[in-house]
């Protein structure tokens, strides 16, 4: 058994995110979805209930998947092979694809048509082992659109086994009906639809795409602050094409994270020493547009912790497969296979601010197991890249 963790600890930072307590023949005490105790088999108690024998194989807690836009209308294959003939991710947004290209699709689609959608890729991710998962809007780009996806992630909230929350992300892109006014499309997402998220009570977090051509970093502060004036804790993507701002305006906010970080510099790293603010690398969008990958190696050996995600999503990163984004952290961004291990667990909890209840192999979390096949050591878990290693993902 795998990733035990005492309750004081929230995050895995520098030289401890390579620690992964082990207890070999362990045994594992649910009850009513929480965990109640554990140990190795030589103190077992005599308990009088159910019992699953899973010798030789490993159990380790779920993963937590905290950043996805899992809720979209349909793949955009036709810009992966412009992309193959050689246009950049860029150059086909300029001409109307990208987000633009979501938006239009996702716009047309019926809300319960997307929730069918959504609820596949959800319960594919969940066979995984993602045991919590966070969805962001932010394919609508006009007020009824944007209701409309996070209508579909509240209510995959209510309907999946699983934990999930949800981010408004309006800001994704900048509409083109609104590209020679860009401050009327702040403006809207400001007035009109942050005062009908909170009425309907639809997103726990607010995220902005703060990068070049995309959000700058006053426009980012603006959404920021008027969003959590009604209790929406924001989560940003930042420096991904660029030294940026976004992860000094993250951390100036407050935010539970600043997702991407494929450019950072000294600056970066020691605005983020001085915060709370988890920073999250992506590395499936990185393998899929073929762009730098985020220096995980750089940001630990600084003393830092970090988590991973799948950014599962149509137009770069089109992978919820956990398993996989973990072997690419290891190859790419330069992490140890412990490493990538509590970076999707307890530190990709703290991303999501769950880090109470997910994350770990502890008495009085949630009883949210993978149960795998048997491994020599860790290092085999990222080793067989792409495949899926759990036998069995137990919620409770
Ligand atoms: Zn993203």
């Amino acid at each position: 058994m795998i990733g035990i963790l005492e309750p004081e600890i929230s995050c895995l930072k520098g030289e401890d995110m390579s620690k992964v307590n082990r207890i070999a023949n362990a045994w594992l005490h649910v009850e009513d979805g929480i965990i109640v105790d554990f140990g190795p088999m030589t103190n077992c108690p005599d308990l009088n209930v159910e019992t699953r024998d899973v010798q030789g194989q490993w159990v380790m807690p779920g993963f937590v998947d905290s950043h996805t836009h899992m809720v979209f209308a349909g793949p955009r294959h036709n810009e992966y092979v412009m992309r193959l003939k050689g246009k950049t991710y860029a150059e086909i947004a300029v001409e109307g694809g990208g987000i633009i290209n979501s938006s239009k699709r996702l716009q047309l689609m019926s809300e319960d048509e997307l929730y069918d959608k959504s609820m596949k890729y959800a319960y594919e991710a969940i066979q995984g082992g993602t045991c919590a998962l966070e969805i962001k809007s932010g394919y609508g780009l006009n007020v009824e659109s944007e209701i409309k996806m996070l209508r579909v992630i509240k209510r995959m909230k209510e309907t999946l086994p699983i934990l999930v929350r949800s981010t408004f992300l309006g800001a994704h892109a900048i509409p083109p009906e609104y590209k020679e006014n860009r401050e009327a499309y702040i403006e809207l997402i400001i007035n009109e639809m942050l005062p009908k998220i909170a009425e309907e009570s639809l997103a726990d977090f607010v995220d902005v795409f703060c990068d070049e051509g995309f959000f700058s970093v006053d426009e980012t502060n603006k959404i920021l602050q008027a969003a959590q004036k009604y209790g929406l804790i924001p989560k940003i993507h930042g420096n991904e094409l660029g030294i940026t701002g976004g992860v000094q305006v993250a951390v100036a906010n407050k935010a539970l994270s600043v997702d991407h970080l494929e450019h950072i510099g000294e600056e970066e790293i020691a605005c983020l020493k001085n915060s709370d603010t988890m920073p999250v690398a992506l590395p499936g969008s990185s393998f899929f547009l073929k762009i730098p990958y985020t220096p995980a190696r750089r940001i630990i050996d600084s003393g830092l912790p970090i988590a991973i995600a799948s950014d599962f999503n149509p137009g770069s990163s089109p992978c919820h497969n956990l398993w996989f984004i973990w072997s690419l952290a290891c190859l790419y961004n330069g992490m140890l296979p412990e490493e990538g291990f509590n970076a999707l667990t307890i530190n990709a909890a703290k991303a999501m601010g769950i880090e109470q209840q997910y994350g770990s192999i502890t008495r009085g979390k949630k009883s949210c197991i993978i149960i795998t096949g048997p491994f020599e050591h860790i290092n085999e878990m990222p080793y067989w890249f792409s495949k899926n290693q759990a036998y069995k993902v137990l919620f409770k």
